[in-house]
């Protein structure tokens, strides 16, 4: 995948930098371990330090001093999970902050020019997203909105890069714009949204409202409907998935692109995702583990960590805790991406799908 700050090598995983940076680590680790490209989180960049700060100082990518790539939603799940006081109506969004209650409208047309402002390498396009589980028709009537919703993201984008749009600051010219296919658990509604999406033309596009609550087979059997829907040469971007069974399944179905806060957040509440399934370092039982968080991790925490010390450092709340165990599970999860491009390079997803999922069959894991 091409974007005005580098090549992404597909499937990839993108960690999650909320506030401009991925919780507990540098950005120098995060370029050890590989990272290609990191997500911003509008919704939060708006509020603080505001975009106009941002573009201010030339984008984001500057402000921060990350020189690959960068994606950033459109804000809308935030609103529509953080916000206080939100409505939605046809014009957009319009919620409080959780900040400070100030007031705010989040249109399509404004997710397009914050993160024009923003200047990230891949923006997307604002979405209704709705609780799981929903009926049919409301559904039905979100998906359509955001259909029309995304006409509106798609004409203010156009406009934004003919310079038509006075008082907005387009730090990227190179900027992308994804389109998102919604529907829910409707396999007719997520192929009609995938249709009229890939319609209004979008440089690629993603599929939104999964990952939110519906059984796992649902999930994957929804996402490869969908992808059999996408045009075959643009990346197939899963947003919000998930765990690292699910990036090997929806790989297996035709995804290129994720972002989760799994690992990082999991990471910071003890949780270490290994090679022989989940390990919970807070449990007794790694009280007197010299043993490495992962017996097969080559990371800076397995090389120089045991459970035993990882465990005492999250009981004292050390703020290394957090650091080491995020370490960790960003290489786990950086590292099945690898081997799954290595993998799929050499004709051998299908074994390496196999004995990825015999491994983490084979022991317990911890609650
Ligand atoms: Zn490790």
């Amino acid at each position: 995948m091409a974007t005005a700050h580098g090549e992404v090598e597909t499937p990839a995983f993108m960690p999650v930098g909320t506030q401009g940076a991925v919780k507990a680590v540098t950005h120098r680790d995060l370029e050890d371990l590989g990272v290609q490209i990191l997500l911003g989180n509008t919704y939060h960049l708006y509020l603080r330090p505001g975009d106009d700060l941002i573009a201010r100082r030339g984008g984001l990518h500057t402000f921060i001093g990350w020189t690959k790539p960068i994606l950033t939603d459109s804000g809308g799940y935030q609103v529509f999970s953080l916000a206080a006081r939100r409505t939605i109506d046809e014009q957009g969004a319009h919620f409080r902050s959780h900040l400070d209650g100030s007031a705010h409208s989040l249109t399509p047309e404004k997710a397009v020019d914050i993160q024009a402002q923003l200047g990230s390498d891949i923006a997307m396009v604002l979405d209704e997203c709705l609780a799981h589980p929903a009926t049919a028709d409301a559904v039905r009537a979100s998906m359509q909105r955001t259909l029309r919703w995304a006409c509106r993201a798609r004409d203010r984008f156009l406009a934004l890069r003919d310079r038509l749009v006075p008082g907005v600051v387009v730090s990227n010219p190179g900027q992308a714009q994804f389109g998102i296919v919604q529907g829910g658990v409707f396999p007719d509604l997520r192929e009609e949204s995938a249709c009229q999406t890939v319609e209004i033309g979008f440089e690629a596009y993603a599929i939104g409202g999964l990952s939110v609550g519906e059984p796992t087979e649902v999930m994957y059997d929804v996402a490869s409907r969908t992808t059999a829907c996408l045009p075959e040469d643009r990346p197939r971007y899963l947003m919000g998935t998930g765990t690292p069974e699910d990036l090997v399944e929806s790989v297996a179905r035709g995804i290129d692109l994720f972002d989760c806060v799994l690992p990082t957040r999991n990471a910071r509440n003890g949780q270490l995702f290994t090679s022989e399934g989940r390990i919970n370092i807070k449990n007794a039982r790694y009280a007197e583990d010299d043993r490495p968080a992962d017996p097969h991790c080559g990371c800076y925490t397995c090389r120089t960590a045991s459970r035993a010390y990882l465990r005492h450092l999250f009981a004292v709340n050390e703020i290394n805790a957090a650091t080491l165990n995020t370490l960790h599970n960003l290489h786990f999860y950086l590292d099945t991406l690898q081997r799954i491009r290595d993998a799929i390079a050499f004709g051998r997803f299908e074994s390496f799908r196999l004995s990825f999922h015999q491994s983490l069959s084979r022991q317990p894991h911890d609650s």
